[in-house]
C-alpha cells in the first residue's frame, strides 16, 4: 500500500497489507498474551502506560513530523495531537484505580460485590484525522483494563499507527497484548468477521452503521463516535464581536475543518451579524494555506483528495440555491490537496452545506431574528454531537444548550475535546463513551459476587 503525503502528492512509504490470515494469526496471539496481561495488577499496567508516555515526551517531534507528512496536518497542530496523549495518561493516573477495582456493594450474611473484569481482545478502528488521538482514547483505556487491541488505523494515517505500536512495545507492552492491522477498509472488514470481544469504532456514519450491522449477531459492545454537523450560535450580547467571530474561525477552520467536533455552521443574530461577518472573514484572510511542516502554517492540506469533491459539490449546490462566497471557493495554484479557506452567506438548510458533514475549510454563516429560530436551526439535523453557544448571559446560553440532543455542549468555547469530561454522540454521531470515568469503565464487563459464609 502507498503512503501519499497530501501536500506534495508524493509517495513516502510502501506498507506490506494485512491479509485475512495474518489478521487471524494476529488475533490468536492476542487471545493468549490477553490472559498474561489482565492477571497483572492494575499498578503494573498503569506503570507500563505512563512509562509510554515518557516515550511520547522523548519522541514527540519524530511522532509528529510523522503525522504532518502523512496527513497534512500543520506541524504545531500535529505537536499539540501528540501531547494530547498525555492528559489521557494523567487522568489514568489520577482515576483507573478507583474505576477499575472490586466494588464491595453490602456486606451482610451474603458479601455483594461488583468486579470489572477486561472485556478480552477488542478492535480499535481509527479515523485518519485525528489518528493519534482517536487511537489513544481507545488504547489507552483498554490496556490499562486488561485487554489486549488489535488496532487498525486508517490507510491514510497507518505510520502514526506502526509509530504508536513501537513505542508501546518499547514501553513494555508485550507485542501479544498490542497489535496493528494495517490496510484499507477491507482490512477493517476482516476484523468485522473474526472472533473479537468488543468493536471500538471512530469513523463516517456510514461505515459505523455497517460495523453495527455485521457484528449485531455477535452480542459484543460495540461503541461508535461518528461525525457531526455541529452548530455555534452568537448571540446579540457577546462582550466583543471581534473576538467572538475569531473563536468561532478557529473552531470551523482548525485542522482544515477535519474534526469531528469542527463547527459546521454559524447562525448570528441579525443586530451584530454584519459586523461578526465582517471580523471573520478578516480573520480567515490570515489563513493561507502553505507547507504543514513550516511553523507558521495554519492551514495545510487535505488528507484525502476525495474530500476536495465533496466540499466543491456543497459550494457549488449553495451558491445554485442563492448563497454567496465572501473569500475562497477555490484551489490556491500549488501542488497538494488544497482548498482556500471557504466564507458563505445568504445560506439555508435547502443547502447540503447546512444539513450534511463537510469535514473541509468551508462554513456557512445564517442570520437569525431570534433565539427560538436559531434553536430551532441547530435542532434541524440528523447529528448530535456538539453544540455551542456565544453570549454573555450563561442563563439565556443554557436555556438553548439544555434542549439540544447532543453529547457536548459549549458556552463560549467549542471545538474542544477533554478527558475529564464524556465524549459521546447521540443520533447519528454515534453511540457509547469514551474518556471520562465512563470511557474507563467502557472497556470492562462487570460481574457480581454474591458470596455467602455458610
Ligand atoms: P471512515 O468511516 O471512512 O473510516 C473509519 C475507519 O473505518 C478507517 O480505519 C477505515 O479504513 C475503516 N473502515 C472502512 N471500511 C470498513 C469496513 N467495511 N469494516 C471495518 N472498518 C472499515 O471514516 P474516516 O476515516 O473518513 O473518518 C472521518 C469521519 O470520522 C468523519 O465523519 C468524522 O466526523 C468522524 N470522526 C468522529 C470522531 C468522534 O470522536 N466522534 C473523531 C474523529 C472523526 P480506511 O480508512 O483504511 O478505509
Amino acid at each position: 500500500m502507498q503512503v501519499i503525503n497530501p501536500a506534495t502528492e508524493e509517495e513516502i512509504a510502501e506498507l506490506t497489507v494485512d491479509t485475512a490470515e495474518s489478521v487471524h494469526l494476529k488475533l490468536a496471539r492476542l487471545r493468549n498474551g490477553q490472559q498474561k496481561w489482565s492477571s497483572r495488577s492494575i499498578a503494573e499496567r498503569l506503570e507500563i502506560i505512563v512509562g509510554f508516555g515518557e516515550l511520547v515526551k522523548q519522541h514527540k517531534e519524530e511522532l509528529a513530523q510523522v503525522l504532518t507528512k502523512e496527513t497534512g496536518k500543520p506541524i504545531t497542530q500535529s505537536r499539540g495531537e501528540v501531547t494530547g496523549s498525555l492528559n489521557r495518561i494523567e487522568h489514568l493516573k489520577t482515576h483507573a484505580d478507583k474505576w477499575l477495582q472490586p466494588e464491595l456493594m453490602a456486606e451482610g450474611a451474603v458479601k455483594e460485590s461488583i468486579v470489572y473484569e477486561p472485556l478480552g481482545v477488542i478492535a480499535n478502528i481509527g479515523a485518519w484525522n485525528f489518528p493519534y488521538n482517536t487511537g489513544y482514547n481507545v488504547f489507552l483505556y483498554a490496556l490499562v483494563a486488561g485487554n489486549s487491541v488489535l488496532y487498525k488505523p486508517s490507510e491514510y494515517a497507518s505510520l502514526t499507527g506502526l509509530k504508536f505500536k513501537e513505542l508501546l512495545h518499547k514501553a513494555g507492552v508485550p507485542e501479544d497484548v498490542f497489535e496493528t492491522a494495517i490496510g484499507p477498509g477491507q482490512v477493517g472488514q476482516y476484523l468485522l468477521e473474526a472472533d473479537l470481544d468488543g468493536y471500538f469504532f471512530t469513523g463516517s456514519y456510514k461505515t459505523g452503521v455497517h460495523i453495527a450491522r455485521s457484528i449485531a449477531h455477535k452480542l459484543v459492545p460495540v461503541q461508535l463516535e461518528l461525525g457531526g454537523k455541529d452548530p455555534l450560535y452568537v448571540m446579540d450580547d457577546v462582550a466583543d464581536v471581534n473576538q467572538a467571530a475569531i473563536n468561532a474561525a478557529d473552531g470551523a477552520f482548525y485542522n482544515n475543518g477535519q474534526s469531528c467536533c469542527a463547527v459546521e455552521r454559524i447562525y448570528v443574530q441579525e443586530s451584530i451579524y454584519d459586523d461578526f461577518v465582517r471580523h471573520f472573514v478578516d480573520e480567515v484572510k490570515n489563513y493561507i494555506p502553505g507547507d504543514p511542516t513550516n511553523d507558521a502554517t495554519y492551514t495545510g492540506p487535505l488528507t484525502r483528495s476525495q474530500q476536495l469533491q465533496v466540499i466543491l459539490e456543497q459550494i457549488k449546490d449553495a451558491t445554485a440555491k442563492g448563497a454567496e462566497v465572501l473569500i475562497g471557493g477555490n484551489q490556491p495554484d500549488r501542488k497538494g490537496y488544497y482548498l482556500n479557506p471557504t466564507v458563505l452567506v445568504d445560506v439555508n438548510h435547502t443547502m447540503e452545506l447546512m444539513k450534511e458533514e463537510s469535514f473541509g475549510p468551508v462554513i456557512g454563516i445564517q442570520k437569525v431574528a431570534s433565539d427560538e429560530e436559531a434553536l430551532r436551526l441547530m435542532q434541524d439535523t440528523p447529528y448530535g454531537l456538539t453544540a455551542a453557544v456565544f453570549s454573555s448571559d450563561e442563563q439565556r446560553a443554557r436555556k438553548i444548550l439544555d434542549q439540544m440532543n447532543v453529547g457536548t455542549v459549549y458556552w463560549n468555547c467549542c471545538d474542544r475535546v477533554s478527558p475529564n469530561t464524556t465524549w459521546s454522540g447521540r443520533k447519528n454521531s454515534g453511540l457509547g463513551s469514551t474518556l471520562s470515568y465512563q470511557g474507563i469503565r467502557t472497556f470492562t464487563q462487570p460481574k457480581s459476587y454474591q458470596m455467602k459464609g455458610k
